[in-house]
């Protein structure tokens, strides 16, 4: 008995691009595909019926079988790796399915990650291993639980087959799910060739896609820079809010959606240090948790410059008028990072003296080595209860500057427009309780390389809902153990 069509509706549009954009590949097909995990509530939103995919989804979700109406694509890119421009880099183990329009009329991508390889392989398999393939399903799922744009995780597949890295590795297959897959290092590909026309074209179609309400401006391409940087300045802002470390921001890895992508060496803050670095190949902290803003604004300086040619006729103004964009992130992020700041501690009300308040306690925190996460979660309490101060000061290994700071803290607090009911709430709901702690997501990940995927369900389970606090599960919100210091990412995937 053949199994009925699977039609996906996709509607594509990247592929109305001229050729030199893609190259049409099909996913090379796997010895024995098992489903490890699926997003029902993503497959309902993107108006694919469970019921249906879920019968197939091994061979769907591995590139075994493919949609009926599906045509798929690997996309051609270039970026700028550690600062250093590599020309041609592409989708060398992704292949883009195809486009589908969801429940609320947004286009999204599906893309598998892991299926074999493409003309943008050079030297790599085009496969991926289980490790990295959870660990991007967890992590991008919790970014999407806090709130912030991200790419997502539609299912995960083991092969059945051996992925050869340092050491032979079960191959896993992700498919993931963006409002595109369109890079910063997309507008670099053909700006470096001088391939301006590519370069308009690509610029109308991420303005008609992401940003149409900007399509009959008559600065459409200077407009098109200025949302970027506006959406990355909010992007950023949140990533540092919630001490979320990137870890590899090339341009290759920053979208023009504003949605964060590529999460291979990403990890959460534990003690607060902005120097932090986890990823194992950042040899000299490029990428370190507090260099994230200035990184972001050099990455769409990037894209000013594949941009600027398109502009205007009048280089030299189209140059300044760019170059006044970039300059003005570092304010555009700092009124995104302020507001949640303020959220942070609490304060529903602007006051000058806010900045130093929230500065000092940064200071204070960097000084004690006290948790990010546990910090802010324990404040919410402490917003309303100074009885609660000693779960605070046992963060801190130098609890004084704590107090210090929560005189003047209350002081504020006192002259705010907050109830302390609103108070309570509203830190509660921008201060998470749980995080993806790093040794948890390792034991997940471990968990399941070993045959047992309960550790990587209850984990995700408990970080679809950030805000609640479950008693019986309250060593989740914990650090690691100093044992399991320091920690360490890798790229290997
Ligand atoms: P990343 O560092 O993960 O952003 O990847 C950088 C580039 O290397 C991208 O163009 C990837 O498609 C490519 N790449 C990474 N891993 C592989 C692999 N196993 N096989 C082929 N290409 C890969
Ligand atoms: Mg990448």
């Amino acid at each position: 008995m053949t199994s009925p069509p699977i039609i996906f509706h996709f509607h594509n549009s990247y592929q109305t691009l001229p050729e030199r954009f893609y190259t049409r590949v099909v996913p090379v097909p796997v010895a024995d595909p098992r489903l490890i995990v699926f997003n029902h509530a993503l497959a309902d939103e993107l108006g694919l019926d469970p019921a249906i995919l879920e019968p197939s989804a091994p061979d769907l979700f591995s590139g075994n079988r493919l949609p009926t109406d599906a045509a798929p694509i690997a996309m051609v890119y270039a970026g700028h790796q550690f600062g250093h421009f590599v020309p041609r880099l592409g989708d060398g183990r992704a292949i883009l399915l195809g486009e589908v329009i969801d429940r609320n009329g947004k286009r999204r991508d599906i893309q598998l990650k892991g299926s074999g390889k493409t003309p943008y392989s050079r030297q790599g398999d085009g496969r991926a291993w289980l490790g990295p393939v959870l660990r991007e399903y967890l992590l991008s799922e919790a970014m999407h639980a806090l709130g912030i744009p991200t790419t997502r995780a539609l299912a995960a597949v083991t092969t059945g087959e051996i992925v050869r890295r340092e050491q032979p590795l079960p191959g896993a297959i992700l498919t993931r799910v963006a409002a595109s897959h369109i890079r910063i290092g997309t507008f670099e590909y053909f700006a470096a060739r001088g391939d301006y026309h590519a370069v308009q074209a690509l610029a109308d179609h991420v303005l008609a896609r992401h940003f149409p309400d900007l399509v009959p401006e008559h600065d459409r391409y200077w407009a098109l820079l200025q949302a970027v940087t506006e959406r990355q300045a909010y992007l950023v802002a949140r990533w540092m809010l919630v001490g979320f470390i990137h870890g590899v921001m090339n341009t290759d890895n920053m979208t023009v959606s504003g949605e964060t992508i590529d999460y291979g060496p990403c990890a959460f803050l534990d003690a607060y240090d902005p120097a932090t670095v986890f990823s194992s190949i950042d040899t000299w902290g490029r990428y370190a948790f507090g260099k994230q803003p200035d990184i972001a604004a050099w990455n769409l300086a990037r894209l000013a410059g594949a941009l600027i040619p398109i502009m205007e006729p009048d280089n030299q103004n189209a140059r300044e008028r760019a170059s006044a964009v970039i300059h003005g992130f570092p304010a555009r992020f700092t009124q995104y990072w302020l507001e949640g700041m303020r959220r942070k501690i609490g304060l529903g009300s602007c006051a000058e003296e806010d900045v130093a308040l929230i500065q000092d306690l940064l200071a204070a925190m960097q000084a004690g080595a006290a948790d990010f996460t546990l910090t802010f979660r324990r404040l919410c309490a402490a917003s309303v209860n100074a009885g609660t101060d000693e779960t605070l000061r046992v963060l801190f290994t130098q609890p004084a500057a704590f107090d210090a700071w929560a005189v003047r803290w209350r002081a504020r607090l006192q002259q705010d427009t907050l109830s302390d009911a609103e108070r309570l709430a509203s830190m509660r709901a921008t201060n998470p309780a749980y995080i993806p702690r790093n040794h948890r997501v390792e034991a997940a990940l471990e968990a399941a390389l070993q045959g047992d995927t309960g550790p990587f369900e209850t984990l995700l389970a408990l970080l679809r809902h950030p805000w609640d606090d479950r008693p019986a599960l309250a060593e989740y919100a914990d650090p690691p153990p100093p044992s399991q210091w320091p920690f360490q990412t890798f790229c290997g995937t």
